[in-house]
């Protein structure tokens, strides 16, 4: 089957939400997003669960839920302190985006949710998935989610060979998602898609002997599980050396703030910066220096050196130690720096890289 097959009849699609749905009331997993119909907390789980894995979101999602248990509670909270909470979960614009949607929802709405997948887009930071995950969750609207997983179960059960990242390919897929989206009960069915993405249509060794829709599922029928889905050949990722200085000051530690809006936005780190081309680490550390902070430093020993990978490049992240400075530290590229104690780590939000280094730069 090509791109110019024909869209599967209703009959077919309905017998796979009703597979699909059965199997996820008999075998779902317990998960704390599951217990509650708060659009609020559905939303929230759907914010944290874009890009990471379920087995990490529960531990934040439980202490979020603590620390803001309605929507109200989050809006009125410190950026900082929601940054804190979000501190090593990642794509750190989700959690800026969730605290702008809340203040939202408590402005525009007197602390009520949009309930169609249409109106929640105006959020921000809500697309068109995760609307759609609120909606039919929360609100019961038969609205179609689409993410990988759904991609790719989407691709396998009708064997679509197009490359799952081409616009019109997405598009088709979105097609389908609403073709199988039960209309009595769309939460249901759109969470069995996910979960059977999660945990049996896996990218990897799908468990196709334990699949609820295995009988219905073209790419098995064609033997091509293992080449589906397809996608267009990425270009490699790139790599950047950072180098950053530990500078300390009667027992406190330099950071600053990276700016709002870009790259970990908001986020604390050891200054620094990328090593360009034909520079040696030193150098390019004590270029970096004079730029952000307007000293003049002399570089010691590597304290240590991670590896990191962002959504489209990766780092590593070399720290060194600054044995001795001249001139007081200013900040011209970061929002603000600070000297901070151990004991104030607590109430500022690193990014991961940063947090993997700092039991290093305190020995
Ligand atoms: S039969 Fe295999 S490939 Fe098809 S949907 Fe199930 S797990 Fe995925």
């Amino acid at each position: 089957m090509t791109g110019a097959s024909p869209t599967p009849s209703r009959a077919r699609c309905r017998g796979i939400t009703q597979a699909l749905v059965a199997w996820f009331r008999a075998s779902a997993r317990d998960l704390p997003w599951r217990r509650t119909d708060d659009p609020y907390r559905i939303w929230l789980s759907e914010v944290m669960l874009q890009q990471t894995r379920v087995e990490t979101v529960v531990d934040y999602y439980e202490r979020f839920t603590r620390a803001y248990p309605t929507v109200e509670a989050l809006a009125r909270a410190p950026e900082q302190r929601v940054m804190k909470l979000w501190e090593g979960l990642g794509y750190y614009s989700r959690a800026r985006n969730l605290h702008a949607a809340a203040r939202w929802v408590v402005r525009e709405g007197g602390g009520a949710f949009p309930t169609t997948a249409d109106d929640l887009q105006a959020l921000p930071g809500v697309g068109r998935y995760t609307a759609g995950a609120v909606a039919s969750i929360a609100f019961g609207e038969p609205a179609p989610i689409l993410d990988g997983n759904v991609k790719r179960v989407l691709a396998r059960l009708f064997a679509i060979d197009d490359p799952i990242d081409r616009p019109a390919t997405v598009e088709r897929l979105w097609a389908l998602a609403a073709r199988v989206v039960d209309r009595d009960d769309p939460g249901t069915s759109n969470q069995a898609l996910m979960e059977l993405g999660a945990l049996v249509c896996t990218p990897r060794n799908p468990r196709c002997d334990a699949c609820p829709v295995a009988r219905r599922c073209d790419a098995r029928r064609v033997a091509r599980v293992a080449e589906l889905p397809v996608r267009t050949p990425r270009k490699p990722v790139p790599h950047h050396d950072i180098v950053a200085g530990v500078l300390t000051r009667r027992g406190r530690l330099l950071f600053g703030q990276r700016p709002p809006g870009g790259l970990l936005g908001g986020l604390w780190e050891f200054p620094g910066g990328k090593v360009e081309p034909g520079e040696s680490h030193v150098e390019a550390l004590v270029r970096e220096l004079d730029e952000e902070l307007g000293i003049r430093a002399t570089i010691g020993p590597l304290v240590a050196a991670v590896d990191h990978a962002y959504s489209h490049f990766r780092i590593t992240l070399h720290l060194y130690r600054v044995e001795d400075f001249d001139g007081d530290p200013t900040p011209h590229t970061h929002t603000a720096l600070r000297w901070l104690r151990r004991a104030d780590f607590e109430r500022y939000a690193f990014p991961k890289a940063t947090l993997r280094l700092l039991p290093h730069a305190l020995d």
